[in-house]
């Protein structure tokens, strides 16, 4: 079969590999409907992650990225109990085994069962669903079945973008009705982010970037404010901001989709008192914490990798129409022509992809 393999730092190839086999009476084997490329592929492409690149060495034929999928099952393993051949379901970017401490515990993505690591090892430490077919380890507890009457390009929205916003960003930043919002970086993970606040109904939402063309994006689904932080004061634009109910300047909740320690510190400049950051980023370097600034603020910061907790619920709300998540579809490609979509979405400032959904055509 055909499967997109990482190779190594740059070196991603379409290539024949062996179609996977049930290795476990937990696994199911998945003909992958659709699959999408995430920000963290790209991470991983760039050689950014060294327990990765060895991974990838020892295979002598790399590893199939891709965690985000729709599939259609084609074989269960002996105990699975929730699936059978032909259910269409969506993949979760975490599997867990739903059964350790962790589990248990609500926090699957540090399963102690997934090889270590954590539970988003799909696609990094094990092949991953931008091929033909994938392997999904713990089935029972890391596929749901795909509701009838939402568009399965929107229920793939569902394998990790949607969880991971409006968990570590929408939930932990307790972002609520009448809330003062700011969301740093909006590209596909920060408008996610958006769409799930906005449900929440906030008092009103900033965007902050670096590109016109993601803040224009932003506006369109719903930010109240949009800053560009190359070309204006972020701080004072929102000291600027009108008080409601006689808040102090800052705003509720920040939430950080960026990952950098110069946008970290950002955050803690313009949170007010009480509120909430929420960080989402994938930060590769430490980042400095202004506590003499903080301690007095009653701030809490947040920090996690996405737990898929929320799967159900997100899709209760795509489907009574609360949440539309096509809005973050820009792209349509096969998987015959994936490396070309690999091109497109690196290549974001200009083709302007947020998501891009590439459907199986073997
Ligand atoms: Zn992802
Ligand atoms: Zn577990």
């Amino acid at each position: 079969m055909k499967g997109l393999s990482y190779l190594k730092p740059g070196v991603i190839k379409l290539q024949d590999i062996p179609k996977p086999e049930i290795t476990s009476p937990t696994d199911v084997i998945g003909k992958v409907v659709m699959t999408t490329i995430c920000g963290s592929d790209l991470h991983m492409i760039k050689g950014e992650l060294e327990f990765i690149n060895k991974h990838a060495e020892e295979t002598g034929r790399g590893v199939v990225l891709g965690h985000e999928a729709i599939i259609k099952v084609e074989e269960v393993g002996s105990s699975v109990k929730h699936f059978k051949k032909n259910d269409v379901c969506i993949m979760s970017c975490t599997t867990c085994c739903g059964k350790c401490h962790y589990c248990k515990e609500g926090c699957p993505a540090h399963c102690l069962n997934s090889i270590g690591i954590c539970g988003c090892y799909l696609g990094s430490i094990i092949d991953g669903a931008q091929a033909e077919y994938v392997r999904i380890p713990y089935a029972d507890f890391s596929l749901y079945k795909c509701p009838e009457g939402i568009p399965l390009s929107s229920c793939l929205m569902l394998s990790d973008i949607l969880p991971t916003s409006y968990e570590l960003g929408v939930l932990n930043g307790k972002v609520k009705e009448g809330s003062t919002v700011a969301i740093i970086g909006v590209g596909p993970i920060g408008l996610a982010a958006l769409l799930s606040a906005k449900a929440m109904k906030p008092a009103y939402i900033v965007a902050i970037d670096l590109d016109d063309s993601r803040l224009e994006k932003a506006r369109s689904l719903g930010a109240d404010y949009t800053v560009n932080s190359g070309k204006e004061d972020v701080v004072k634009f929102i000291q600027g901001l009108p008080s409601i109910d006689g808040r102090l300047p800052g705003v509720d909740t920040v939430i950080e989709c960026v990952g950098s320690p110069v946008t970290f510190e950002l955050c803690q400049n313009i949170v007010g008192v009480n509120g909430t950051i929420a960080n989402v980023g994938v930060h590769g370097r430490p980042a400095k914490i202004l506590i003499d600034k903080l301690w007095i603020m009653n701030i809490d910061i947040t920090t996690g990798l996405v737990n898929c907790t929320s799967t159900k619920e997100l899709m209760d709300r795509v489907a009574d129409g609360r949440l539309d998540p096509s809005k973050l579809i820009t792209h349509h490609f096969k998987l015959s022509e994936i490396e070309e979509a690999y091109k497109v979405f690196s290549n974001a400032a200009e083709s302007k992809a947020i998501k891009i959904v590439i459907e199986n055509d073997y």
